[in-house]
Order: C-alpha cells, then sequence, then structure tokens
C-alpha cells in the first residue's frame, strides 16, 4: 500500500520506502563487518519486524540465518504496557551464539530490555539490537541499541511492519495517523 491509498487516514509521512532501503543497506554493511568470523543469528521480533528482517537479511553481502519470537506488549492500544510475555518462542539453543536482534522500533525500550535479558540468560556469546525506529524522548529504560536506522519524534507511527490494530502495517513508508482514526 501506498502513502496515496491511505487518503484522509494518512497525517504525514516521516520515513520514505526509499530512505528505509538506503539506511538498511548501510547497516547491513554495519552489521557483516562486525561480526565477520562470528556465527550471527538474527531474531526477529513478530510481527512488526517481518520488514525489517526480510529487507535488512536481503541487503547482506552474504548469509545468516534466522530465527522468530513473537511477545505481547501493546495489544490494540498505542501505550506500552511493560507486562510481556513469550507468545512463540525460537526454535533454535542460542548457547554461545551472537544473537542480533531486529526490531522495528524502540519506544519505552520496556519490550527491549525484557528480551534482552531473557536471551542473554540463556547462554549466548552476545546478544545486540538492531531497530529500524527509535523514539528517544519516550525511553523509560536504558537500553543500549547497537544499530538504529532513524530517530523519529515521538508520535505514534504506522508503516512499514508497524499497526494500529493490526492495520496498515503493508504501507510502504512511515507515517502517522489523522486523529480520527484513533476516534
Ligand atoms: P516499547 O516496549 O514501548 O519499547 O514498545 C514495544 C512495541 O510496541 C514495539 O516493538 C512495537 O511493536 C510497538 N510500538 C511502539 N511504538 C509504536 C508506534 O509508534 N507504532 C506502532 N507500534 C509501536
Ligand atoms: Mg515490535
Amino acid at each position: 500500500m501506498d502513502a496515496a491509498h491511505m487518503g484522509a487516514d494518512l497525517e504525514r509521512v516521516l520515513v520514505t520506502e526509499a530512505q528505509i532501503q538506503v539506511r538498511l543497506g548501510e547497516l547491513a554493511a554495519d552489521v557483516w563487518r562486525d561480526y565477520e568470523g562470528k556465527d550471527l543469528l538474527l531474531v526477529g521480533v513478530l510481527k512488526g519486524a517481518v520488514m525489517v528482517m526480510s529487507d535488512l537479511m536481503r541487503a547482506l553481502p552474504g548469509t545468516a540465518p534466522m530465527d522468530w519470537m513473537a511477545i505481547s506488549s501493546y495489544g490494540s492500544g498505542t501505550k506500552s504496557s511493560g507486562v510481556v510475555r513469550i507468545l512463540k518462542d525460537l526454535d533454535t539453543d542460542i548457547t554461545d551464539r551472537h544473537v542480533l536482534i531486529v526490531e522495528d522500533i524502540v519506544d519505552s525500550g520496556l519490550t527491549l530490555s525484557w528480551i534482552r535479558s531473557n536471551l542473554e540468560s540463556r547462554s549466548a556469546a552476545s546478544v545486540e539490537i538492531l531497530t529500524l525506529l527509535r523514539k528517544p524522548g519516550a525511553a523509560k529504560v536504558e537500553v543500549d541499541v547497537k544499530y538504529v536506522g532513524f530517530d523519529i519524534p515521538n508520535e505514534f507511527v504506522v508503516g512499514y511492519g508497524l499497526d494500529y490494530a493490526e492495520k496498515f502495517r503493508n504501507l510502504r513508508d512511515v507515517g502517522t495517523l489523522a486523529p480520527h482514526v484513533y476516534s
């Protein structure tokens, strides 16, 4: 879905599809250099990270496996609860492996800090985080994110995997919603 298909539901585009592709290319090059000679496993967080994972992986100049976790966080609202529950665990044993968590967005950081400590407790060799988007104003928890695509303002965004009530994940760009969508 293009921004034009959103009609009056879209307020404005914050990051375009083209900007995302350029940035993911840069991050893929960084990741490949940093993990040279290491057993890298990409771990995506369902469902928001689906687009980031697929484009990041394809931008890598070599191959790396992926695995997925699903956790509960937002429900259908727009505020993080801080309550995290594993809905789908990894298929892979991550003992002694170098794990890179691939995320769509860091908002409060509550979800990611929980996932990171959960994965660290499984004796991974290292656990780092890559996120496409970060909202710096909203950090309730200090979470050390190694790779950041874009810092964005503290607004609720949709598109490129990010949803509002499971809608708009298929928007190609990242943008904000018009106020009438929430009411
Ligand atoms: P956090 O725990 O507040 O950092 O956010 C956890 C999750 O909430 C993210 O991984 C996203 O799935 C979702 N989320 C946070 N901010 C937004 C947003 O602006 N739009 C859509 N989903 C969001
Ligand atoms: Mg997410």
